[in-house]
Order: C-alpha cells, then structure tokens, then sequence
C-alpha cells in the first residue's frame, strides 16, 4: 500500500453512530482546515450501524467531496471494531482517528502532521482537561489506569485517545494484529515505536448524547484489562498456595491437638466459615477463568472483525 503513487498523505477516519446531526457541523469545520493542510488527503467514515440518517448525510457530503470514503457496516460493532476497519482501508502515509462529535478539534491536526513532518511515528493528541466529566468518571479513569499499569506490561499515556496521528508503518503493523478483542488504546501502545505529543482542548460534544453509559464502560476497561493482562487468571495461584500451606499446617496443628489432648468438640462455626470462604472464591476463580475462556471461544471462532455491507467510494454508486 506504501507504494501506490495515489496513496494521499493524509487519513482521516471517523467512526460515526447515529451522528447525523453531527455530520454537517463536523465537515464544515474539518474540510477547511485539512484543505489548508496543503497536503493530499482521504477522510474515511465508518457509519458502525447507525439507525438514524448518518449515511445519508454523509453520501450528501460525498457528492461534493470526493476525498470522503465511506464504509458502511452491516451492524453496530462498536467503536473499536469501526475503528479497525478504517485502519484497515486507510492509505494515507500518516493516519489520525478522531471522533465525530467535535470533541476532537480539527485545527490539531495540523499540529500533529508538523510533527510527524519532523519525523515522529506517533503524535499523541493529549487533552488539557476532562471536558464534561464528573468526579466519579474522573476517579474511576483514574483506578482504571493504576490497575493497568500494575497489572500490564504495557503503558498507557495518560489524557490521550484514540485522537492520534499514526505513521503508514504504525497502521501497518496494527492491522497484521489477529485479535478480535480490539482494545485500541491498548493495541497502541503495545505496538510502540517514537511518540511525542501535542496538547488539545476537548470541547463539549457539538450534538446528541455519548454512546457510552457507565455499564458499558465497566465493561470496556474489563475487556481492557483481561485483553492486556494475564494476572486475574494467574494470581489464584499464588493465593491458593498460600491457602493450602495455611490449611496444612492447621491440619498439622489439629492431629497434634487430638494426640496430645483427645478429640476436641466438633468446631461447627469454623468448619462452616472455610467451606463458604473456599467456595465463594472458588466460584470467583470459575468466573475468571471462564472470562478467558470466553475470549479464547471468541478468537478461535476466526470470525471476522466487521462485516462492510457496501463500501462508497466519490464517482461509484
Ligand atoms: N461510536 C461508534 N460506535 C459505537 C459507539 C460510538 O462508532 O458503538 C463513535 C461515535 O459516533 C463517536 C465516537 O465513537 O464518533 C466516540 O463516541 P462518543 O462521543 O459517544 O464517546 P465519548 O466521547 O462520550 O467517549
Ligand atoms: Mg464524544
């Protein structure tokens, strides 16, 4: 793909559910400045199942915007799946995802293109502030990031996205990666390479409301962790060695007992206590471990990631 002399320089690819009322605002602000950019560019939407007139907005763009792409999902798939299919249609030498609702301003894309010209792989786009968040969001991003740093040997920037912007090698080496689990901040930073990075202001969402309620998000930093870290499924281990030793030497301590002092009274309480303590993390260990099991029942299916029902490309119908 590096070497298709109608490759644009730049890749813009916009995941957009049910943001049709978005679309005319977005365009309106991105086009101008990716014009400016003086450079040659593609802005990829992929419409993840939206049920609303996102499509058609789009197409309307498209008639007098021929750089615009667009892939159309047969479903919702989510975010990250939407995402990967646009790495995977990308051919721009430097790629920058970015949402459709203005949280993400266009004019830093300049900023980032400047550094990427001065030779970075990866420009992080970092916010200055959490626009729109309550403490509790706050906090738990911030319990999510200390869990994940312990727990996972890899790094995740702080404050950054998915608003990037990624050298053709980068996007080249994400898309060789077979996961079905598309953790992408993960899958980011895991694949590495020189970073620097430039500092935004994430505005309000310009329309609607976000498409992640709280359930949804316990769920995403779950599948994060589990995605990057082996150490749920390990650490029962250790913790049952530690039991075990504990229970032999009770065992020892209580044949000692019945030698030297005879059979003592049934102990009811404590015999109840360790049989629901071991069962109840028993069940808990069952639960983890079918959690990865569960992934691995995924991966093994081979399924694809996203199905396109219809690609648009300028000039096709
Ligand atoms: N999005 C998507 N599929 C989904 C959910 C969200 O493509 O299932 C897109 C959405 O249209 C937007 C971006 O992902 O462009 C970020 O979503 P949102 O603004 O709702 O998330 P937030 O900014 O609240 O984290
Ligand atoms: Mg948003």
């Amino acid at each position: 793909m590096t070497s298709d002399p109608a490759a644009p320089t730049l890749s813009v690819i916009i995941p957009c559910y049910n943001e049709g009322e978005n679309v005319q605002t977005l365009f309106g602000r991105l086009l101008p400045v990716l014009r400016g950019l003086g450079a040659a560019f593609e802005v990829i939407c992929i419409n993840d199942g939206s049920v609303d007139d996102t499509l058609d907005r789009l197409l309307e763009v498209q008639k007098t915007e021929p750089a615009l792409r667009i892939i159309d999902l047969s479903r919702n798939f989510g975010k990250e799946k939407a995402l990967s299919a646009g790495l995977f249609h990308s051919r721009g030498q430097a790629v920058v995802p970015m949402d459709a609702d203005l949280q993400h301003p266009p004019e830093a894309i300049a900023d980032m293109l400047a550094q990427w010209r001065d030779g970075w792989e990866v420009v992080f786009a970092r916010r200055d502030a959490r626009a729109g968040q309550g403490l509790s969001e706050r906090l738990f991003a911030k319990g999510f990031y200390w869990v994940f740093d312990h727990l996972s040997d890899v790094r995740l920037p702080r404050e950054v996205g998915d608003f990037r912007l990624m050298d053709r090698k980068v996007v080249d080496t994400i898309n060789t990666m077979p996961e079905r689990s598309r953790f992408m901040k993960g899958i980011f930073a895991w694949v590495g390479y020189r970073h620097t990075e430039i500092v935004y202001h994430q505005a309000e969402r310009a329309a609607g409301v976000s498409k992640f309620n709280s359930l949804k998000l316990l769920r995403f930093a779950f599948d994060g962790l589990t995605s990057f870290s082996n150490f749920p499924l390990k650490v029962w281990g250790g913790i049952g060695a530690v039991i075990s030793s504990l229970a032999f030497l009770y065992i020892v301590v209580r044949i000692i007992r019945t030698i030297v002092w005879g059979i003592d009274v049934p102990g009811y309480e404590s015999t109840l206590v360790s049989v629901l303590f071991l069962g109840g993390m028993q069940l808990l260990t069952l639960g983890i471990i079918g959690d990865y099991l569960g992934r691995v029942f995924d991966e093994v299916k081979g399924r694809p990631l996203f199905i396109i029902r219809k690609l648009y490309e300028s000039g096709e119908e």
